[in-house]
């Protein structure tokens, strides 16, 4: 039996759930959040800003689909007008006059109580961190105050990952989270204040940071929010405010040093994408994935997630999962065929491989499956040029032809007026 360093006690998982107590590990404890080492993060905000998926990564984003199964393709048709119509709104959700009087009083526990009433499983409040903000939505980031906002996925479609279920499960968290933001930022209005929804998906800020920050979550190897009561299974949003409110703290609930002895999602992930050791990336200390090496998993067998059904916090929870450790000195699950085991089906990508795979069993892909387009939109742009004009591209019959330049700036052009980058991260 293991001595227990401390116990964090949250909210229960619903509304009206009495609260839980979780018990962490003297030999598990680290730092409340993540270490962090503040300089360098300062450094690496002003020198390398952030840039979202759709940009630092638009070649892959748009080569995606093209490997991508007809169900996937047919559904991000579908989810993508479910969306369309309220990236408007949410982008413009700033600019709405408040609707109601500001008493001047501290507002937390109101928009706390009124989340959880929508549904939301984790509410926290903290700084909107602007190094986190991505280059392309400085200025589109209004307010201060950041309200943290984590809505669950469904477990049971979770679990049958990689599958178009699971993707269900995650782009359906997407429609329903969507319109719940919007009528937080209805709440906040008629309170007095004005606030500003962010995601999910129109993302305007690197979200794990503050959900960090606001004491939601830890981050975990397979690179994700580990939340206590769902782990990484949960779709987050952020909404900026200038409502008064209390900022939350950060909360060492053992994960950081859990996932260190844990490593389920590296030894599981098929792309090996996740990384065993934890380096120093960004000014924080972290597992960093690989993302050359998840992307063409991802993009072929639906969304993979593979990391996040694998995960014991996800599939038992925090409070289970330590108080096994503690008693036991063990990872609950692990090595089994419930926890560790899963199926690409071979409608996923039956060019590669398929199957099931049980624990210590990997799939294999030769060097062809990991090569995928990269870059931002202007740099694969450029490539597709150079390629043509060096006779790489067989479409290209006559690549000295003035028809292939102009091809190139049309494209240019397109590119440079940021037409066609989408809120949307399906794919
Ligand atoms: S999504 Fe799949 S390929 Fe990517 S890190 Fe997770 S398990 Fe690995
Ligand atoms: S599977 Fe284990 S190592 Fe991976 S994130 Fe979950 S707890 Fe951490």
């Amino acid at each position: 039996m293991l001595k227990v360093g401390h116990v964090v006690t949250r909210p229960g998982r619903r509304l009206g759930d009495a609260p839980v107590d979780i018990p962490v590990p003297e030999e598990l404890e680290t730092v409340p959040g993540i270490p962090i080492t503040s300089r360098e993060v300062d450094f690496y905000s002003r020198e390398y800003p952030l840039q979202r998926q759709q940009v630092e990564h638009a070649a892959d984003t748009e080569w995606a689909p093209s490997v991508g199964t007809e169900p996937m393709r047919k559904y991000q048709k579908e989810h993508d007008s479910a969306m369309e119509p309220y990236y408007a709104l949410m982008n413009a959700s700033g600019d709405l006059e408040a609707t109601g009087t500001p008493t001047g009083e501290d507002v937390t526990e109101l928009i706390k109580a009124h989340a959880r009433e929508l549904g939301y499983l984790e509410v926290g409040m903290t700084a909107h961190d602007p190094r986190y903000i991505y280059q392309d939505r400085r200025s589109h980031v209004k307010y201060t105050h950041a309200i943290c906002l984590a809505l669950e996925q469904d477990f049971v479609e979770t679990q049958s990952a990689p599958s178009m279920a699971a993707e269900h499960g995650h782009y359906g968290t997407y429609e329903i989270q969507a319109p719940l933001g919007l009528k937080m930022v209805d709440f906040i209005r008629s309170l007095g204040y004005q606030a500003q929804v962010h995601g999910p998906s129109n993302h305007s800020a690197a979200t794990i940071p503050m959900f960090v920050a606001a004491g939601l979550g830890q981050l975990g190897a397979n690179g994700q929010l580990l939340t206590p009561h769902a782990g990484a299974r949960c779709r987050l949003q952020i909404i900026t405010t200038d409502a008064p409110v209390t900022y939350d703290s950060p909360v060492d609930y053992g994960f950081h040093a859990f996932c260190q002895v844990c490593q389920v999602c590296v030894n599981r992930c098929p792309g090996r994408a996740l990384m065993r050791e934890k380096v120093w990336w960004r000014g924080v200390e972290k597992n960093k994935l690989i993302y050359k090496r998840c992307r063409p998993v991802m993009a072929r067998y639906e969304g993979c997630a593979i990391c996040m059904k694998v995960c014991p916090i996800n599939k038992y929870n925090a409070k289970v999962v330590m108080e096994h450790y503690i008693q036991t000195g063990q990872v609950l699950g692990k090595g089994t065929h419930d926890l560790e085991g899963y199926t690409l089906h071979p409608d996923s990508s039956e060019k590669y491989t398929f199957g099931y795979f049980g624990p210590g069993e990997l799939p294999t892909f030769n060097g062809e499956f990991f090569e995928i387009p990269k870059g931002t939109r202007e740099e694969a742009t450029m490539n597709q040029y150079i390629k043509v004009i060096s006779k790489e591209d067989p479409s290209a019959a006559n690549p000295e032809s003035d028809q292939a330049l102009f091809d190139f700036r049309d494209r240019l052009r397109e590119v440079i007026k940021g037409e066609g980058v989408s809120d949307s991260t399906m794919f």
